[in-house]
């Protein structure tokens, strides 16, 4: 299966190498957000410290965004760590995990059947490591807020300078008149 190692394939004193190249649509990422335009390939070891399980690895895939300023789409490189730490969870009802729980522990997830399945972290960490302001490139123009043309492609004759609500445009040409 897809991301998914099975605990006992986990050496006790050694680390478990591996690595998982995922096709797109493996993981379902709402399209507004993001297109993955590669196969996602996650590298990485796994290590166990009694029931529990340390993930180590690497995320390499690309994006296409939406550029924050002019709306073209862009083309985001991901290379991104990842860590993670799994421990056993419900596996029988009513039977407590003697796991200690430690404060630090933020990226904590479940596993159960003794499968530890990468999948939600890998998806996690690839929407993490995205920008939030997302740029076709660093000096890009957008679009002009006043006749909608993007400023990378076209130059508008609108200056920055004269930028009067159309509604106060109305308003100063009716002035112009009465004079
Ligand atoms: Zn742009
Ligand atoms: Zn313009």
């Amino acid at each position: 299966m897809s991301l998914v190692v099975n605990f006992d394939d986990i050496p006790d004193d050694e680390e478990y190498v591996f690595e998982f190249v995922e096709k797109p649509d493996y993981f379902q990422i709402d399209p507004v957000e993001a297109i993955l335009k590669k196969d996602v390939c996650v590298r990485g070891s796994l290590s166990k410290m009694g029931r529990e399980v340390f993930l180590k690895g690497n995320i390499s895939t690309e994006m296409e965004l939406v550029c924050s300023r002019c709306l073209e789409p862009l083309i985001y490189k991901i290379r991104s760590k990842i860590s993670s730490h799994y421990v056993p969870g419900n596996e029988t009802e009513g039977h407590e995990t003697d796991v200690e729980l430690h404060a630090s522990d933020i990226e904590m997830e479940f596993y159960s059947d003794d499968q530890i399945d990468l999948t939600q972290a890998v998806y996690d960490q690839m929407l993490l490591s995205l920008p939030l302001v997302r740029l076709c490139k660093t000096d890009c123009q957008g679009i002009c807020s006043q006749c909608g043309v993007n400023r990378n492609k076209e130059n508008c004759q609108c200056s920055d300078k004269d930028s009067i609500d159309p509604r106060l445009a109305v308003l100063k040409t009716l002035k112009d008149k009465l004079k």
